[in-house]
């Protein structure tokens, strides 16, 4: 006798934590013919309930594969990698927020947003920090969350980190800051600037997703271990990452390091150069020999 639709769920529910603590970052989305024949392949919103609060599943690098196979979190060959599989695909989306696949500009994606309470930042925020620039900017950056200047002011990077950003973009790549689109994967800030925790991320991160992809930029700078990493599904070190090509949503991403780490850390500002100048380099931007900058 074959188990109910729950029964199924609940193991299928258990593999998959069972997996994620195993270190696997998803499963590839393939043909089981077999199951389906049998009865046994769940309804597409059954799948999406039982892992509402997983990472998403990833498609199978090969449309041929034939068998259900598991993704390992290679942090070695993704840092080696230049260009990692994207993480993240648009069935997630669909899933999450009904509509939001179908939100066509960023305007009306900020009205999708409104007044935010889909997780637990909401009560803690002054501003929702949504992102601002260029809509059609061929550069994207992509920080972390929202800091105490940027909640006041509903706009990010505009602390003494994102004065270090505006200089980078402005001094040492010689574009305005207008031409640019910033935001953050999370766009509440969270209690005394912690870390986002799991949680927020998958309720927020939609938006980001949207984001991208209506900006279309030729190219991403993932700002800072916790953007990355949340772009890349990766538990892989910034240092590791940074100074390879990696794609999200089938854009090339450069990682660097966070604005607020080269005020702490200002040694490490010649490495962000050498990122930035491979993001100029994409753009086919002249690189400056002497342009002034920090
Ligand atoms: S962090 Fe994102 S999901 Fe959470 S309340 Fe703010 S906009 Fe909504």
């Amino acid at each position: 006798m074959l188990p109910d639709r729950a029964t199924v769920l609940a193991s299928l529910q258990d593999y998959i934590e069972q997996l994620r603590e195993e270190g696997l970052d998803g499963l590839p989305a393939v043909n089981q013919p077999s199951a389906a024949s049998a009865g046994l392949q769940p309804r597409t919103a059954d799948v999406a309930a039982a892992t509402a609060t997983m990472k998403p599943a990833t498609m199978a690098d090969s449309p041929d594969e034939k068998k259900l196979t598991v993704k390992r979190d290679d942090s070695a060959r993704q840092a080696q990698s230049p260009v990692n599989t994207p993480a993240n695909t648009a069935t997630e989306l669909f899933y999450r927020y009904p509509g939001l696949e179908r939100v066509a500009d960023l305007d009306t994606l900020r009205e999708f947003i409104g007044a935010c309470t889909r997780c637990k930042l909401a009560p803690g925020r002054t501003k929702l920090v949504f992102g601002v620039g260029n809509p059609n900017a061929e550069l994207m950056f992509v920080g972390e969350a929202p800091g105490a200047d940027e909640d006041l002011q509903g706009e990010p990077f505009v602390g003494r980190a994102g004065q270090l950003l505006t200089d980078i973009i402005e001094r040492g790549m010689g574009m305005s800051r207008n031409d640019v689109y910033i935001c953050n994967v999370i766009k509440c800030r969270p209690p005394e600037n912690r870390n986002p925790e799991p949680d927020e991320v998958s309720n927020c991160e939609p938006f980001l997703f949207r984001q991208i992809d209506l900006v279309r930029p030729k190219a991403i700078v993932g700002l800072g271990t916790f953007a990355v990493q949340a772009l890349l599904k990766v538990k892989t070190p910034i240092s590791k990452l940074r100074g390879n090509w990696h794609q999200v949503r089938g854009i090339k991403m450069m990682p660097t390091f966070h604005p607020a780490y080269l005020l702490r850390n200002p040694a490490d500002k010649r490495l962000v150069w050498a990122d930035i100048q491979e993001v100029m380099k994409l753009l086919g931007q002249p690189i400056p020999p002497s342009r002034s900058r920090r």
